[in-house]
Parts: C-alpha cells; sequence; structure tokens
C-alpha cells in the first residue's frame, strides 16, 4: 500500500525545520511550489483577465482557467461550475444569499458546525425571509444520516451540513446525506472546509448541489477558496449573483443587464488571479502525494493523538474514539485554560495548536465548555514525533497541576 514519507514532504516547508505546525484544520502551510508558481506568475503574467488581448493578459486568462480546471477536477466535480471565492464562508454566503427564498422555507442545520455554515442560515431566518431552521442537536460528535432526514419536513427547502467537524474532527456520511436529500427533493449543501484538504473527493458520486471548501486550509494560498455549484441543481435552485459589477455582465441595456453563464457570473470585479494559480499547484501537489494517502496519514496520526492524549490523568479528549476522522482531535486539560495549554505548548516545545471556540459557539454552549478546547490538527507534513511531543508536553502540562 503506498504511503506518504512525512520526511521528504517537509523539505518543502521549511518553517517546519523551527516549529511543529498542529493548527491545520485553522490553515495549512503552503509548500515552495506553491509560493513559486504565484512568483511566477506575479513576474511573468501578472495583468487582468477576460478582459484584454494583450499577450499578459491571455497568458493570466488562460492560466486561471486553467486553474479553474484543475481544481475542479481536483473535486471531481466535471458536471458542475467551479467558482473562485476567497474562502468556504463567502462561498456559503453566496448560496444564502442568492436563492430566491419563499418565506414558507426551513433550512435544516447542524448545531456541531462552524459559524460559517450556520449564521448565513440563521440571518436568513432573523431577517424574516425563511420561516424557520431545524437544527440537528449534539449526540456524540458523528452525523447520521437519520439524524438529517428526522429534521427534515414538508418545507425544507436545503439541508447545509459540514462534511467533517472542525472541532471533533469526526467525517459526516455524506452521500448517505444526498440521498436522503433527493429522497425529500431537498438541495445539499456540504461544508467541505475541513475534508477537502485530506479526502479523496469525487462531488458527482456524492450527488450533492453545492460544495463549498477554503484553499488556503489545503496547501494553497490565504484568500483562495471556492463554491462548486452542481449542473443538477434544480432551476430554481441556481443562486442568484450577489455582487454585480465588471466581468460578470453579458449585455447592458439601459439600467438592465444580463449576467453571463458560467462561473464568471459570481465573479464580479478582478479576481484573485495569483491565488488561483496558486491554488492549482496546491492541488497538483496534493494529487501527487495521493488523496488517499493523504487522508490515510491524517487519520492515522488523529489515532496516535487519541490514544496517548486519553491516557494522561486529567485530560479529556472530545474527539470520539471509533468514529472516521480526519487529522484533528478536541481536548482540555482540568484546571488549566484552554488559551493557557495552547501557549504552553508552544513556549515549551514550538507547537502550534488551536484554542478557544473554533467559531463553534452553539457546541460549545451544548458541551458547558467556556473557554472551548485546545484543538490538534494534524495535516501530510507532520509526523509520529510531532505527536509524541504534543503528547509528551500535554502530559507535563497536566503533571503541573495535579
Ligand atoms: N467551515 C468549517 C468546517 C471550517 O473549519 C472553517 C474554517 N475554520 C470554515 C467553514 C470557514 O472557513 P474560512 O474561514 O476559510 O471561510
Amino acid at each position: 500500500m503506498p504511503s506518504l514519507d512525512p520526511e521528504s514532504i517537509r523539505n518543502d516547508f521549511p518553517i517546519l525545520a523551527k516549529l511543529v505546525y498542529l493548527d491545520n484544520a485553522a490553515t495549512s502551510l503552503s509548500p515552495r511550489q506553491v509560493v513559486e508558481a504565484q512568483v511566477t506568475a506575479e513576474y511573468h503574467y501578472r495583468a487582468n483577465v477576460g478582459r484584454g488581448i494583450h499577450r499578459l493578459s491571455r497568458m493570466a486568462t488562460h492560466q486561471y482557467q486553467d486553474a479553474r480546471e484543475t481544481v475542479r477536477q481536483f473535486l471531481g466535480g466535471g458536471q458542475g461550475t467551479l467558482v473562485f471565492t476567497k474562502n468556504t464562508t463567502e462561498a456559503t454566503n453566496i448560496v444564502a444569499q442568492g436563492l430566491n427564498w419563499k418565506k414558507t422555507d426551513r433550512i435544516t442545520t447542524v448545531l456541531q458546525d462552524h459559524h460559517s455554515n450556520l449564521l448565513p442560515w440563521y440571518r436568513l431566518k432573523n431577517e424574516g425571509r425563511v420561516a424557520g431552521i431545524d437544527t440537528v442537536p449534539l449526540n456524540d460528535g458523528v452525523i447520521e444520516s437519520s439524524d438529517i432526514e428526522a429534521c427534515i419536513t414538508p418545507e425544507t427547502r436545503l439541508v447545509a451540513v459540514g462534511h467533517a467537524s472542525n472541532v471533533f474532527g469526526t467525517i459526516a456520511p455524506v452521500k448517505a446525506i444526498a440521498d436522503v436529500c433527493r429522497d425529500h427533493d431537498v438541495a445539499l449543501l456540504i461544508d467541505g472546509a475541513q475534508t477537502a484538504p485530506h479526502l479523496h473527493i469525487d462531488l458527482e458520486e456524492i450527488g450533492c448541489d453545492f460544495f463549498c471548501f477554503s484553499g488556503h486550509k489545503m496547501l494553497g494560498p490565504m484568500g483562495t477558496g471556492g463554491l462548486w455549484i452542481s449542473d443538477a441543481v434544480s432551476e430554481e435552485n441556481i443562486p442568484r449573483p450577489l455582487f454585480a459589477g465588471g466581468g460578470m455582465v453579458d449585455c447592458v441595456e439601459g439600467t438592465a443587464f444580463t449576467p453571463v453563464t458560467g462561473p464568471g457570473r459570481y465573479e464580479a470585479g478582478t479576481p484573485n488571479v495569483i491565488g488561483a494559480v496558486g491554488l492549482a499547484a496546491a492541488v497538483r501537489y496534493l494529487s501527487r502525494l495521493g488523496m488517499e494517502n493523504v487522508g490515510r496519514h491524517s487519520a492515522a496520526l488523529a489515532r496516535r493523538m487519541l490514544s496517548g492524549l486519553s491516557e494522561i490523568p486529567g485530560v479529556r479528549v472530545y474527539t470520539p474514539a471509533d468514529a472516521p476522522l480526519i487529522g484533528t482531535v478536541s481536548f482540555t486539560v482540568d484546571g488549566v485554560h484552554p488559551h493557557e495549554v495552547a501557549y504552553f505548548l508552544d513556549e515549551a516545545a514550538g507547537i502550534m495548536v488551536r484554542s478557544g471556540e473554533h467559531c463553534c459557539q452553539p457546541l460549545m454552549h451544548a458541551l458547558g465548555l467556556n473557554g472551548g478546547t485546545v484543538r490538534a490538527s494534524a495535516y501530510c507534513y507532520n509526523t509520529e514525533d510531532d505527536i509524541d511531543m504534543l503528547i509528551a508536553t500535554t502530559e507535563e502540562i497536566a503533571g503541573m497541576v495535579r
């Protein structure tokens, strides 16, 4: 079975010589190849796209289109439109604000999800644009398709579900959820921010309507991400463009205008061409590693964290033991605030982890955690040594308060 060689991968990430980076669920590092692709673009074809016919503009346009195609194929999204956005949050809001909602519509959400996949929907309810939100309550951190089905009503128009929890690291069965949605004639939006970096995604096989992701969490540049819209989305669920302006319009007559067809209709204004080129380089890098290998590696490191941390007296682990996982584990240390744990891990051992509520206040309230959790999240360049160092330093912290 082919696997990853994190030691050789690490050569492409110079900063890893100085520290242990376990905050990948927030944002990943970029390899040299991604940085260099952007530098090349800056030096050799920095120009606006789709607007000029001079050589640089044509080169930039070609590279931008090529980047779009590379990312679309990477996600198995051949039968759909890939819109470049600045992140998952923007992608989700394009759908939330773009659909022509009826006041009777209802939306299904999941309590453990990220604010970016809750607040855009809550806002519609708060503004009276939809009738209500039905939320899958907290169970053990593992979402089943039956949990989603239980929240679907005859008025439900859309289900918005996180593909993986950024707190627990658990993976939702999105194919089964898509089947449920299809049975009930409900649209499905998947927040793939945490899975696009780790899993082989095949959007056509999943059968969702919308998929949102962040390039910066998958080795790509900051300020990159995307929204995939299936060709199979029903006519009434095609979002209206959120922004109007240059680049998104086909023809203007008086005050009337017609948006172009295709992804450009959602990309008004000058796009982040250099970022898109960098994201395509990231996707090529991940493809070379093989997403099955990446996913297996991340999950194995998560299991190592899980078993090591669970054995430390005074440490509580929130990630369920038997669930399918990406590389993320959440925990607390009795008597020590999560921010103090994170600070100590950095000061004592140069380990970068995230602490706090992780943009998941509803989940933290349900768990009764005021200060949130400590979250360690591994990726393709992390090693077993990184994890062992995390476990040993956490043991030291827990020992200090016993
Ligand atoms: N959804 C999930 C599950 C996330 O983990 C994140 C990032 N923490 C987001 C959405 C938002 O991503 P971004 O900040 O890139 O928009």
